[in-house]
């Protein structure tokens, strides 16, 4: 199957979900096709690979970072970067308001949630978010506008485990106020996700098969 019929496919399965095509470690020519068919939100989760591609492909391509962000990167994707959706602690917060400011530019995020059992994803707590999000954030961090939460599941072949994590996001993201952005649904779990109540998928290996 090619890049653009699994792009049409995906796209019949989702209604009006976004779909964020994720191009990491996918060669331009590949990247070009996703583009020539017609999609504009691509997702990064290196920052130094994402430079490079926004060099190299059409200056229209709205950029997501979807992967861990080291703060002492924040800065080479400050001026242009359209999602942030991997904002997973106060330190990495605080840093992008400070970049933010330099730039002159609100920069758009998702917080994080660790909804997974496994250790190595990243993430803020429930607990943790839903205080987040419930402060007074906005006068502490002018610079950053919190869109909505992201999420992972754990990776496994069971449903309901899935299922329930993707629901417990939906739970904080309908919790609190202003939220427009739920974010989950990779390859192996986007139909659950978009069942659960997902309006983001981050798509890779479905796509670049
Ligand atoms: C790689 C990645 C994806 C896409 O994963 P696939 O299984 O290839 O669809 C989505 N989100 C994040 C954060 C990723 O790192």
């Amino acid at each position: 199957m090619s890049i653009v019929k699994n792009i049409l496919n995906i796209k019949k399965k989702i209604n009006d979900t976004q779909l964020i095509v994720v191009t990491k470690k996918q060669s331009l020519d590949n990247i070009e096709k996703a583009y020539s068919s017609g999609e504009r939100n691509f997702g990064e989760n290196r920052v130094n690979e994402l430079i490079v591609k926004k060099a190299l492909l059409p200056n229209n391509i709205k950029w997501h970072m979807i992967g861990h962000l080291q703060t002492n990167k924040v800065r080479s994707i400050a001026s242009f970067i359209h999602l942030i959706h991997s904002v997973d602690r106060l330190k990495l917060l605080n840093e992008i308001n400070k970049c933010g400011k330099l730039e002159n530019r609100i920069i758009n995020c998702l917080i994080q949630v660790k909804i997974a059992e496994e250790n190595t994803k990243h993430g803020f707590s429930e607990k943790e978010s839903i205080e987040l999000l419930n402060s007074n954030y906005k006068e502490k961090y002018p610079y950053v506008n919190i869109k909505g939460v992201m999420g992972m599941a754990t990776l496994t072949n069971n449903t309901n485990i899935i299922e329930s994590e993707f629901k417990r996001l939906k739970r904080i993201y309908d919790h609190t106020k202003q939220m427009k952005i739920l974010s989950m649904g990779m390859s192996n779990d986007y139909q659950i996700a978009c069942k659960a109540g997902s309006n983001m998928i981050r798509i890779g290996s479905a796509i670049f098969k």
